[in-house]
């Protein structure tokens, strides 16, 4: 038997952990994997909370789906169903600037003719072509990579906020080539990143057209960009099943239980035997893999059952000063209460 230690217990330590014991099985072979983690939940950055039925993210709110490996993963989560691609609306953006949103320009004249940078700092970019790549196999960090390529202006304007809103990191810190392999890729294969987005537009435009001449489908062709995705219950839902999954034993298998009007059952069983996860899967606070729980007849999962209405007629008393752990003791309150009581 092979004992393994993985630290951390974000997204990359519980697919890590996964992956070792999938392959082990796929082996033959015995893996005891222990993830350690030092905070107080797992799963990391990535972490969803359910607030008044809104799915708010801590952390990363997608993915791209032209990261296939993800969607794979998420499939082989049996989380297929729960995927969820963004609107288009949020093709547009934002940002806000010199005292007002502006909409982020979707292509290089439009970029001239937008006021988001100065005139000298817009000069700066136009010179982009004509910058030397880095050598190669230099680390530089987003920050080195943004000023010797586009100057100061563009990395705070619009740098800044786009590793912000990916990593919520500092640039000064962050390795491009880690961080954004895709950027440092184009540089080093086109010299510039002006001349890659030309180079790659003109690839994709041919690319669109042989697959119309080939009466295949035009999304196909544009697939490299990718779409934003996320999961039903937020990108918290993937960790928890990692999590979960964690825990050698199968906690609750072949469970029938219906509950008639004012009917009092106990349940009485050995610690870790899911007392406490039954309770939870009833009131929907922790996702279930299989089987179906019925208030009424309607599935708990069903669209027409309100939330306010779950818990309002299923209720749940905490048997220490939490049910879930990791949250605070308002919000766990917070879960079952109608928002205007809080
Ligand atoms: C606000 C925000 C928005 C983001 N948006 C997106 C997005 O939309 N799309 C996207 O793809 N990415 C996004 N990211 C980036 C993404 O969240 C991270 O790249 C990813 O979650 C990192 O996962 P990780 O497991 O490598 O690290 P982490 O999630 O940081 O996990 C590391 C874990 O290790 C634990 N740990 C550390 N040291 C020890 C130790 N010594 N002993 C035990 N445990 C330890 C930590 O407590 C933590 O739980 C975003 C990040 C943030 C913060």
């Amino acid at each position: 038997m092979k004992e393994v230690i993985v630290v951390g217990a974000g997204i990359s330590g519980l697919a890590t952990a996964f992956e070792i014991r999938e392959k082990a099985k796929a082996a033959g072979e015995k893996a005891a994997v222990t993830v350690l983690e030092k905070g107080s939940r797992p799963g990391g950055k990535m972490h969803t909370e359910l607030i008044g039925g809104y799915v708010c993210e801590w952390g990363p709110n997608g993915y791209l789906d032209s990261k296939v490996h993800a969607t794979e993963f998420c499939e082989r989560a049996g989380l297929r169903k729960e995927l969820v691609p963004a609107s288009n609306v949020v093709n547009r953006r934002f940002l806000f600037a010199k005292g007002k949103m502006r909409e982020l320009p979707d292509s290089p004249p439009k970029f001239f003719l937008s006021g988001l940078l100065s005139l000298p700092g817009r000069i700066r970019v136009a010179f982009e072509p004509l910058i030397r790549p880095a050598r190669r196999g230099v680390d530089e960090s987003v920050t080195e990579f943004a000023t010797r390529r586009m100057g100061r202006e563009a990395l705070e304007m619009l740098l800044d906020p786009f590793v912000a809103g990916v990593f919520a990191g500092n640039p000064d810190t962050l390795s491009l080539k880690s961080c954004f392999p895709r950027i440092h890729e184009m540089e080093q294969t086109y010299g510039s990143l002006v001349k890659a987005l030309f180079a790659l537009r003109k690839k994709r435009k041919a690319e669109k057209k042989k697959a119309k001449t080939e009466g295949k489908s035009v999304a196909g062709a544009t697939a490299p960009r990718g779409h934003l995705t996320s999961l039903r219950r937020g990108m918290g839902q993937l960790t928890d099943w990692l999590a979960k999954g964690l825990g050698s034993s199968l906690v609750l298998d072949d469970v029938n239980l219906t509950l008639d009007n004012h009917e009092v059952v106990c349940l009485i069983g050995a610690s870790g035997s899911g007392k406490s996860t039954l309770l939870r899967c009833i009131n929907d606070l922790v996702p279930f893999d299989a089987g179906v729980v019925r208030l009424d007849g309607i599935s708990i999962h069903d669209p027409q059952l309100e939330r306010s209405e779950l818990y309002k007629r299923i209720g749940i008393v905490f048997q220490a000063m939490y049910d879930l752990k990791y949250l605070y003791h308002w919000q766990n309150c917070r879960q079952f209460l109608p928002s205007h009581l809080m």
